[in-house]
């Protein structure tokens, strides 16, 4: 257990209704109980309530705010220590105030992460849940919360740990066979090599295989839309945004200062390239679009070609349908409320039906169907995986794959006769990769990069 309680805002600065100051260590309720003047004193307050009362600085008097004030004694809260939470009325004067109160009382201020640092080094979370709680403040959608939330419910821990036990039970067997090799288990320890590796190598390429998914759901797709001027490709991009207002986001500044706006589709973040190049109005810009529209090109995951069904064919767009055919491309038939003049037959020679939707970005109509598109493109149908275990952290992968080659070279080496005391490098090495996912085998180092990495409350 640590020694000193740390207290910190653990709400965003700003004006929200309440605002939450944490406290978190052994003197948590002993220090905040002379501030509080309630009915109850803190110090009698069972664990787990709320007391109504107010904030009072005990120098002169004076009543800061008024104040709901949660007491959760450890082990049974999110540090494993004593843990205090005032809520107090929001905008920044009147947390602040009591923040202050707070850390004049002894109380130190708690370090970026520190919380949840804390949990992690009490045994409270594993380093793959404390990561996830990174990954649950920064999710830019539905899904992609949903998915953080089960890994900091330890998801992912839960199918480490039992590999790590099962590795374990096998370094120790092969363990005896190097101290007693007289002894007559040779034969049995290549067979529990290659078993229980092989078991172990199948779990880790399942969680591989989730990967390549999860890192969508984690940072999106990157997605250009592409097509000649009026096409309507700032109706399409309106048509997203407009589904998805609370979550549209503007992030000035990759290095060529393209615009990037996030929108949610089908629980699938889509990170739309260069929409500076689509918003604009003006006639000079929009003639550019085709050109313009190559550089995102290339950088795209996901590209969605936008035709005018009321329109033939272009050569422009002959052109994009031909060099799109190979690539992770849909075809948007646009303003299909209006008569046709375009025809297919020629987007159909090299697109299949399942990467051509129709739709009205007017009307807002055919949305579902390229949700659909987009879902089948990049998640070969569904994602409505019931196991929502994604691995999507690019630590996690890493080891991940170191572990599974370890294990591939213990079972190689021990099919070719290699001694087995070489094999067990190779099987402490997989074990120990494992271990620094869960952060049991983990660096101090380590551990400082990845916590520093939170905001200050958390
Ligand atoms: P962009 O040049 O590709 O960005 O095309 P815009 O989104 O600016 O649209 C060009 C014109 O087509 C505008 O007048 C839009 O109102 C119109 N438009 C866009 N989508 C539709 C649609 O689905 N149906 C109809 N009828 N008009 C549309
Ligand atoms: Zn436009």
């Amino acid at each position: 257990m640590t020694e000193d309680t740390i207290a910190a805002v653990a709400t965003a600065l700003g004006e929200g209704s309440i605002a939450v100051v944490r406290i978190s260590g052994p003197e948590a309720v002993e220090k905040i109980a002379p501030l509080f003047r309630s009915k109850t004193d803190l110090r009698q307050a069972p664990t787990h309530t709320v007391n109504y009362g107010w904030m009072v600085d005990p120098v002169n008097g004076a009543v800061l705010d008024e104040v709901l004030v949660t007491v959760m004694k450890g082990p049974r809260s999110f540090t494993a220590e004593d843990v205090v939470e005032i809520s107090t009325h929001g905008g920044i004067v009147a947390v602040q105030a009591v923040l202050e109160l707070v850390l004049r009382s002894g109380i130190r201020m708690a370090e970026p992460g520190e919380f949840t640092k804390r949990a992690f080094l009490n045994g409270r979370i594993d380093l793959a849940q404390a990561e996830a709680v990174i990954d649950l403040i920064r999710s830019k959608s539905n899904r992609a919360f949903q998915i953080a939330q089960k890994q900091s419910e330890g998801a992912l821990s839960k199918r480490i740990v039992p590999l790590r036990q099962k590795l374990l039970e096998l370094l120790a067997h092969v363990e005896v066979n190097i101290d007693y090799p007289e002894h007559d288990v040779a034969d049995m320890t290549a067979a529990s090599i290659k078993e229980t590796c092989g078991e172990a190598l199948k779990t880790v390429e399942e969680l591989l295989k989730t990967a390549a998914e999860g890192k969508i759901l984690r940072e999106g797709i990157v997605t250009a839309i592409v097509g000649r001027p009026n096409a309507g490709k700032s109706s399409l991009l309106n048509a997203l945004a407009q589904e998805n207002k609370a979550i549209v986001t503007d992030i000035p500044g990759t290095t060529r200062d393209i615009i990037e706006e996030t929108v949610s589709l089908a629980g699938i973040p889509l990170r739309l390239l260069d929409t500076a190049g689509i918003r604009e109005t003006s006639d000079v810009v929009e003639r550019i679009g085709v050109e313009r529209s190559r550089g995102a090109l290339n950088e795209a995951d996901l590209i969605l070609l936008v035709l005018n069904h009321a329109e033939p064919l272009h050569e422009d767009e002959r052109q994009l349908l031909e060099e799109l055919a190979d690539r992770p491309a849909i075809v948007v038939v646009n303003k299909m409320d209006l008569a046709g003049d375009l025809e297919l037959d020629e987007v159909r020679k090299r697109f299949d039906e399942d990467r051509i939707v129709r739709i009205s970005a007017k009307e807002g109509a055919g949305i579902e169907a390229l949700e659909k598109a987009v879902s089948k493109l990049f998640f070969g149908g569904g994602i409505e995986s019931e196991d929502l275990t994604y691995v999507s952290n690019a630590r996690h992968i890493a080891l991940l794959h170191q572990a599974g080659q370890s294990l591939k070279d213990a079972m190689a080496s021990s099919d070719e006769g290699i001694p087995i005391d070489l094999i067990q490098i190779d099987l402490a090495s997989a074990w120990e990769r494992l271990g620094e996912i869960v952060g049991d085998t983990a660096s101090e180092s380590l551990l400082d990069q990845i916590f520093s990495q939170f905001c200050l409350g958390k």
